[in-house]
């Protein structure tokens, strides 16, 4: 179905697509001169020394799980109320993800939860910045060092973020962005891996590229790699976007602020959280929350109302540990995180995109009011 409102989309002017062009007339349509200046842009974002491209978000986490040399046998704390990226790429590695409950303000893993999670096996805590909010680093950090395991920072959903002071990508031994068309900024498929690290560094950088070392021949392979790389193509775009992304955020700001204002008055639903240690929010999405009294069906109801007003919505995220693999593959039930599993049931993710006019977010406003009025007026004949 098409919606007069979609869920999320790209802002990209005639800027990129100059970009895009210029990169087309020339001989270097992959590892060429835009891949270089790509990476120095990233880095600068981070604020770590080191920047590897790759070919999506997901290829960024599973190269620095990798590059971390966890494998079978090992676990990795992480949160189950994510993108299921997040925890993908420690299967692909074929060690375990261990969940950890969330808290309920800020949506990211409780630290207060985590340590009680460490075992002999646990190498590494994957932190996800989830919907652009950074996750309690320090806490974090400090639960790491005391263990001695390695901290992977996911911010594919939070670029520009910044907690205490500090940019989001910064605070684990490696961290990642993703440019999907949904970020905040896209190169239409790409990741990369921020680091201050120079061997994970080096080694992503080796394993995006078939495990050609740095001084290989083309035909020489050093170790076991893969093709995550990004095109020239692609790179030429995310340097304009990146080059415009205080712009990017600051437009997504805008409209986060047009939907709080206009939402933060109505009792049944709870606007989008930022705790006092953020010192900037990347809006990556803009997720209501229902109160406690509606159930995962009336989420669900809502969710297809607004959806049948062409008003793009969705229900992020089913939480990981009950996606039918997980669930399969360890033996995870309902009742295991119920945190995560709570507040799922009653997320509504909105029409959310740096141009989303404020006539829109009314009509988005206008729409979600009367559906609830509606949802609740019925509620009321049954009861009486
Ligand atoms: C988007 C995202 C990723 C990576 O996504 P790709 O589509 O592979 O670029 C990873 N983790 C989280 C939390 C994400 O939101």
């Amino acid at each position: 179905m098409t919606y007069s409102i979609p869920l999320s989309g790209p802002d990209i002017t005639d800027r990129e697509r100059q970009a895009v062009l210029e990169v087309l007339n020339t001989q270097h349509l992959s590892l060429g001169p835009k891949l270089a200046l790509f990476e120095e842009k990233m880095a600068a974002i981070a604020g770590t020394k080191f920047a590897v491209a790759v070919n999506s978000g997901t290829s960024a986490l599973h190269l620095i799980v990798r590059a971390m040399g966890i494998g079978e046998g090992d676990e990795v704390i992480t949160t189950p109320f994510s993108f299921i990226a997040s925890s993908n790429c420690i299967l692909f590695e074929r060690a375990r993800p261990v969940f950890v409950d969330i808290d309920p303000l800020t949506l990211n893993l409780d630290p207060g939860l985590i340590e009680e999670a460490v075992t002999p096996r646990t190498k590494a805590i994957l932190g996800v910045d989830v919907f652009g909010h950074p996750a309690d680093w320090d806490a974090i950090g400090d639960i790491a060092k005391r263990r001695s395991v390695k901290v992977i920072e996911d911010s594919c959903e939070a670029i520009g973020a910044f907690y205490k002071g500090r940019p989001a990508g910064s605070f684990g031994q490696a961290g990642a962005f993703a440019f999907y068309p949904n970020k905040q900024m896209t190169t239409g498929e790409g990741g990369v891996i921020v680091t201050d690290d120079e061997e994970i560094a080096s080694l992503c950088r080796s394993m995006r590229n078939q495990g050609r070392g740095e001084s290989d021949e083309w035909l020489q392979h050093t170790r076991l790699g893969f093709n995550y790389r990004l095109s020239d193509i692609q790179c030429a775009l995310g340097i304009v976007q990146a080059e415009r992304l205080e712009e990017l955020l600051a437009k997504r700001e805008r409209v986060a602020r047009w939907y709080s204002e206009r939402l933060g008055d109505i009792e049944e639903i709870e606007v989008p959280f930022v705790h006092p240690s953020v010192s900037r929010m990347s809006w990556l999405v803009y997720v209501i929350r229902l109160s406690e009294h509606f159930s995962g069906e009336d989420r669900d109801l809502i969710l297809s109302q607004l959806r049948g007003k062409g008003i793009s919505c969705s229900n992020y995220f089913t939480p990981i540990h009950l996606q039918p693999f997980y669930a399969g593959m360890f033996n995870y039930k309902t009742g295991d995180f119920p945190i995560a599993e709570s507040v799922s049931k009653r997320t509504i993710a909105l029409p959310f995109f740096s141009n989303l006019s404020e006539e829109q977010v009314d009509l988005v406003v206008s729409n979600l009011r009367a559906v609830l009025g509606k949802l609740l007026s019925t509620r009321n004949l049954v009861q009486s």
